[in-house]
């Protein structure tokens, strides 16, 4: 991990991207220090649990009308942080506001914006020491009645656990049955060496669903629901 951040440091030298990489440290929530001129600059930022909050900017993901996927996210990521954060288990949002994690990306040479916005948040997810990843969004399916939550994992043991007891709080939370799948074509779950996890909350085109998904207190049950399989994950695997 060290060998890797003096790589990295080394690559953003070489690319005069110094400056990008204190912006991209102000925007994550929890992690704001004050810069110091000795080694301890040079120390990784860490936290146990990123929350990668999906989407941004222009980027809105799934909608139905006004309702866009990435307002929701961002509104548990939020309560999901607050939550973490008062039972003792360090957390940081990758996403503070509305804004693309694309704009901040200057490194990388593709023109999509997808592919930037994806790899800005793999290159956080080096940045910064962590325990594991979750990553929020809503999900969206041309049948109106399809609902519930769906927890997507890497090919490892942890990463499947972490989605099982993840999938089993949120079927609780939502009288829902589903079991959490592997989530192979998934970029960021490919890429991200934490366990690390892709939590799709709901579907916004349910509406039963997009009812729950845009009231703040059933946000607040989704982000309990999250955080006790977070805590059940730590319990089992520690
Ligand atoms: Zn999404």
């Amino acid at each position: 991990m060290f060998q890797k951040w003096i790589l990295c440091c080394i690559c953003m030298c070489v690319l005069g991207l110094t400056a990008a990489s204190s912006v991209q440290a102000d925007r994550i929530a929890g992690t704001a220090e004050s810069p110091r001129d000795d080694d301890q600059n040079w120390a990784l930022p860490h936290t146990t649990v990123i929350i990668d909050v999906g989407h941004g900017g222009i980027d809105g993901g799934a909608s139905h009308g006004d309702l866009l996927e990435k307002d929701i996210n961002l509104a548990i990521a939020g309560k999901l942080y607050v939550l973490l954060s008062s039972q003792g288990i360090p957390a940081i949002m990758n996403r503070t506001d509305d804004y693309a994690l694309s704009d901040d990306n200057r490194w990388h040479l593709s023109k999509s914006r997808h592919r930037k916005d994806l790899s800005q948040r793999r290159q956080l997810t080096e940045e910064i020491e962590s325990e594991l990843l979750v990553s929020l969004h809503v999900n969206a399916a041309k049948n109106k009645s399809r609902r519930g939550p769906l927890v997507l994992h890497q090919e490892s043991g942890e990463s499947a656990l972490l989605a099982f007891c993840i999938q089993d709080a949120l079927n609780r939370q939502q009288s829902t049955t589903a079991l959490p799948k592997p989530g192979n074509p998934f970029y960021l779950l490919r890429r991200v060496e934490q366990p690390s996890v892709i939590v799709e909350m709901g579907f916004i085109t349910n509406v039963e669903d997009r009812t729950m998904l845009s009231d703040s207190r059933r946000q607040l049950d989704i982000a309990k629901a999250i955080a006790s399989g977070i805590r059940q994950y730590k319990w089992i695997n520690h």
